[in-house]
């Protein structure tokens, strides 16, 4: 059996530990050198020779990976980093006319496949140190769609135009104006045009280190699509967005296809992906160890054998369980004692005001909250956490000063939606987490590997489940969760938002959850409030409403409906003007309950 394995040299600093892990492999106990410590001090395993028993493994912590590969990656990879380092398998295909999407979770090479479409990475075929020139691409891709596609590459047939995963770093490597960065590379002379349907024409002027993350956004996707090319990349268009653009920049996206153009997009938020996609690949590996594609399927098809775990025609289970969705029961709760209520709550900051109609939260349940981007959400969130003072009202459990803050009575825990990272190491940060709750958060979550970690070294969904255990670790009765599903992959989502339940139920502890990905919340929430009003302008807190009447008045806003896959369960959101879309606007049943 083929494997591979994949050290990680960074964490095994030491080298007394180095020496101490290679005087345990059988192998060079027989004999035979297959885990050497290099000249550099770099320890690293032969591949061929390792018989993948595991004890380095379990010696080295997560700094070492053995994985046996499935027999039908039994040959050279695309692109490997490196000896001992991640290897990629195949390619998606990018179609003309199409949108394809590229489903899976973090750390199995979507980005990398992605920047070898884009030309920005030129495979090496396991060949370290090597560039392969096109001839060897096309050689290696023999008989199949990709040979076309990079024969097409080579005659300079295709112009890639990709939109980066990182969108944040853009200020970091643009200094300017929205407007002068994005005229300079306006090859179609579609500025006004694009800016308009994105909506970003009001930060046009704005210096590109000044504006928010959802505007960040807008203006990579409007850079994208300003260059003239007949590959659209998109990786991960919908991070810092509100439903309500994430269905605008798909239908813009969609709008970008003609017989000559094919759109590649690689996105988490699984309704988004189902409503912006026509086909897709699934990505399947091991995390941080080797990536592989699946074929090309229908994306209905795509989804529900991704949330079974089970590729039939490769014969490969990339996980053991199957995820499910369930008809939701109507909600019913015994015990509804009241935990926090709230009555004619307002803020004003500078020209924004934001008042709130009488609502409250019980003990047991857990609110999802909806809302555009700048309507409130975080402010509500913030008055409720104590973090800001309201200027009206009261709420259950304020002091007697009334200044909103509910940890005299209620105690609160925060969890903000942009996330700080300092030098301490997580398993020091989570040390309440891990004496109490190990099998319920940090286990699910799959927190120990970060461990000796300190949270600046974290990458974004890691240092998200970091925050997102810390907050749940903190003795409250009221845990406040500012967009946790930002940086996870689909997988990760449906994870926390089950971790999340459980610790709302067997706890007996409340939650109030705003996030953007609706098949999240539908996951998790028993209630739900939604935000009305005017960005920047005007906040309306209403609720909390059934899950029903509550998405009802958040869909019917959006002009959306949403139906149940009949196999998976999974919502899905009806194409506009579709026999469903009419019949279930015709009787106001935007959601699917
Ligand atoms: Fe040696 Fe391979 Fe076993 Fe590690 S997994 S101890 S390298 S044989």
């Amino acid at each position: 059996m083929k494997r591979i394995a994949v050290v990680d040299n960074e964490k095994l600093k030491d080298k007394q530990k180095k020496l101490h892990i290679q005087s345990l492999c059988p192998v060079n106990r027989g004999g035979v050198e297959c885990i050497k410590i290099e000249k550099d001090g770099l320890l690293m395993i032969d591949e061929n020779t390792c018989i993948g028993c595991g004890i380095c493994v379990r010696a080295a912590r997560d700094a070492i990976k053995i994985v046996n590969l499935p027999e039908v990656l039994d040959k050279k990879p695309i692109h490997r980093y490196g000896e001992n380092k991640f290897a990629l398998y195949n390619l998606p295909m990018p179609l003309s006319g199409k949108v394809v999407g590229i489903l899976g979770v973090n750390g199995i090479g979507k980005s990398s496949a992605v920047s070898i479409l884009g030309g920005l990475l030129k495979p090496n075929f396991g060949d370290f140190g090597k560039k392969a020139d096109f001839k060897e691409i096309i050689n290696f891709f023999k008989g199949t769609e990709t040979q076309l596609f990079f024969e097409k590459v080579e005659k300079g047939e295709i112009k890639v135009s990709y939109k980066p995963q990182h969108v944040d770093l853009i200020p970091k490597a643009k200094k300017g104006k929205v407007k002068d960065l994005l005229k300079k590379i306006d090859e179609k002379g579609k500025l006004e045009e694009v800016a308009k349907e994105l909506e970003i024409e009001d930060i046009l002027d704005n210096d590109i280190s000044k504006i928010s993350g959802g505007e960040l956004q807008r203006a990579a996707i409007a850079a994208a699509v300003l260059k003239k090319a007949n590959l659209y990349i998109f990786d991960e268009p919908s991070s810092y967005l509100d439903i309500k653009q994430r269905i605008n920049v798909s239908k813009f996206i969609r709008s970008l296809l003609d017989k000559d153009a094919a759109v590649m997009v690689v996105e988490h938020d699984l309704i988004i992906f189902d409503y912006m996609s026509d086909l897709a690949h699934i990505m399947y590996g091991s995390e941080d160890a080797y990536g592989s594609v699946s074929g090309l399927k229908p994306v209905k098809n795509a989804i529900n054998i991704y949330l079974g775990g089970y590729l039939k025609e490769e014969n490969i289970r990339f996980r053991g369980k199957k995820i499910k969705f369930e008809a939701r029961k109507p909600f019913f709760k015994k015990q509804k004692e009241e935990l926090v209520s709230w009555s004619g709550v307002g803020k004003k900051l500078g020209k924004f005001s934001l008042s709130a109609e009488d609502g409250k939260i019980n003990k047991g349940e857990v609110i999802g909250v909806l809302g555009e981007n700048g309507i409130g959400k975080t402010t509500f969130v913030r008055i409720l956490a104590g973090e800001i003072k309201k200027d009206a009202g009261a709420i259950s459990g304020a002091n007697s000063a009334g200044k909103g803050n509910l940890n005299e009575n209620v105690k609160v825990s925060y969890k903000p939606q942009y996330l700080e990272s300092n030098d301490e190491l997580v398993m020091v940060v989570l040390k309440d987490a891990v004496k109490k709750y190990t099998n319920q958060i940090i286990n699910p979550l799959n927190i120990k590997p970060l461990f000796e970690k300190k949270l600046n070294e974290l990458s974004g969904g890691e240092l998200q489940k970091a925050a997102i255990a810390y907050c749940l670790g903190r003795d409250a009765e009221l845990y406040l969760l500012d967009e946790p599903s930002a940086y996870l992959d689909v997988e990760q989502r449906l994870i926390v938002s089950r971790v999340i339940r459980d610790f709302v139920e067997l706890e007996n502890k409340s939650a109030l959850i705003v996030d953007h990905d609706i098949l999240f919340l539908d996951y998790l929430s028993d209630k739900l409030m939604v935000f009305d009003g005017v960005p920047a302008k005007e906040g309306i807190v209403k609720g909390p409403f059934s899950m029903e009447d509550g998405m009802n008045m958040f869909l019917k806003k959006l002009n959306i409906t949403l139906r149940r896959d009949k196999e998976s369960l999974m919502p899905r959101v009806n194409k506009l003007d579709s026999r469903l879309d009419r019949e279930q606007k015709e009787k106001g049943k935007f959601y699917y309950a």
